[in-house]
C-alpha cells in the first residue's frame, strides 16, 4: 500500500479482501512518461535507460543523464520510479561500448555483467540516478542478474557513490532501494536466497520466457514459444512470488505478459500485485482486472500451473475469470 492517495483516474484497483493492484508503466523517455501519466499509471515500474545510450558515438555524460532522468522523474513526482541500469548486449547492442563479438549475444556479456566489467560506466549511471532522484521516490533495478554476487558488488558500488556524494555535500536521493529484474531462470529458482540481498523483484517475462523455453525472443519461426503463459514460466513466476512473500520483498511484473489482459489475470491469481506495462495497455488491463474475483483467479492460476500447454493455461484462467 502506498501512503500517497490515488489521484483521480489513477490505475489502482481495490478488490475485495483488501487486495490492491497497482498498474505502473514502462517508459523510455519523457514523452513516454507523459503518455503513461495521462493514461493513469501510478508509478514507473521499468524506466529503460538504453535510449540514452543509443544513436550516439560515446556514452552520455553524467549531466546529460541527470537531465534526462529529471525530465521523467518530474512527470511522476511523488510516485515510485524504478530506474533500470543500462541493459546493453543481447537485443540491445551499443556500438561504442566495444563489446567483443559473441556467437550467442543473449547468453553473453549483457546487462549487469557488462556494467560490472566497466565500473566507470556503472558508477556514472548510479551517480546520475542518485542526483536526479533527489526529492523523488526513485529505486534502482539491475538487469540480467544471475547470482547474488552481482548484487553484492553493485550494492558496494552504490554505497561508494553515495559516500562520495555525501562527502562532497551534493544533494542526492538516499536511501535508494536496490532490486533486480528476475529474467534468468537461475534467479527465479534461487529468489529465496537473492531476497537476502535484493530489496524488490521485478519479473521480466520477455527474457524469462526466452531463457526458460530456449527460444530467442522475436525469432520469426519460434513465435509459439513467446508466451509467458507457458506452465514452465508460470512455475518460475510462482516461485518468485512465494520467495518475495516469505521475505517481505515486493514482486512486480514488467515484461510484456503484464500487458496481456488474460495473462494479467493469471499473474494476479499467482499473487502479483503490481503490473507494469506500456501506456497503451493500461486501460485494457485495468478493465480486465477491475471487477476481478481474486479467489477465482487464484483457482484459475492453480489450474494453469498444472496445465500442459500455454493454450490450456490461458483457457484455465479465462474460465475462472468468467465464473
Ligand atoms: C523483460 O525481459 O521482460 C524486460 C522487461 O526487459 P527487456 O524487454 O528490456 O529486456
Ligand atoms: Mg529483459
Amino acid at each position: 500500500a502506498s501512503a500517497r492517495p490515488a489521484a483521480p483516474g489513477e490505475r489502482r484497483i481495490r478488490l475485495g479482501d483488501g487486495v490492491e493492484i497497482a498498474l505502473w508503466a514502462n517508459v523510455s523517455g519523457a514523452a513516454d512518461a507523459r503518455a503513461a501519466r495521462a493514461a493513469g499509471a501510478a508509478g514507473v515500474g521499468l524506466l529503460r535507460t538504453e535510449m540514452l545510450f543509443l544513436d550516439r558515438l560515446d556514452p552520455p555524460s553524467e549531466d546529460e543523464q541527470v537531465a534526462a532522468l529529471r525530465a521523467i522523474l518530474g512527470v511522476f513526482a511523488g510516485c515510485p520510479v524504478v530506474v533500470r541500469l543500462l541493459d546493453a548486449g543481447g537485443d540491445k547492442p551499443i556500438p561504442y561500448l566495444a563489446m567483443s563479438a559473441e556467437a550467442n549475444p543473449y547468453l553473453g556479456v549483457r546487462g549487469i555483467r557488462l556494467l560490472l566489467d566497466r565500473p566507470e560506466l556503472l558508477e556514472a549511471q548510479i551517480r546520475a540516478v542518485l542526483i536526479a532522484g533527489h526529492g523523488h521516490d526513485v529505486r534502482i533495478m539491475l538487469p540480467m542478474v544471475t547470482e547474488a554476487d552481482e548484487l553484492v558488488r553493485t550494492r558496494a558500488a552504490l554505497e561508494r557513490v553515495q559516500a562520495a556524494l555525501a562527502a562532497a555535500g551534493t544533494p542526492h536521493a538516499w536511501p535508494v532501494p536496490l532490486g533486480i529484474m528476475v529474467e534468468v531462470p537461475a534467479s527465479a529458482l534461487t529468489a529465496a536466497r537473492l531476497a537476502a540481498h535484493a530489496d524488490f523483484f521485478s519479473i521480466g517475462t520477455n527474457d524469462l520466457t526466452q531463457y526458460t523455453l530456449a527460444a530467442e525472443r522475436g525469432h520469426p519461426d519460434l513465435g509459439r514459444f513467446a508466451d509467458a503463459a507457458h506452465p514452465a514460466v508460470l512455475r518460475l513466476i510462482a516461485e518468485v512470488v512465494a520467495a518475495g512473500a516469505a521475505a517481505d520483498r515486493p514482486v512486480s511484473v514488467c515484461g510484456e505478459a503484464a500487458a496481456d489482459p488474460q495473462v494479467a489475470r493469471l499473474l494476479v491469481g499467482l499473487g502479483v500485485r503490481t503490473l507494469s506495462m506500456g501506456a497503451a495497455s493500461l486501460a485494457g488491463v485495468f478493465r480486465a482486472l477491475s471487477a476481478a474475483d481474486v479467489p477465482a483467479l487464484e483457482a484459475g492460476a492453480r489450474a494453469a500451473l498444472a496445465a500442459e500447454t500455454p493454450e490450456a493455461a490461458r483457457a484455465a484462467i479465462a474460465e475462472a475469470a468468467e465464473t
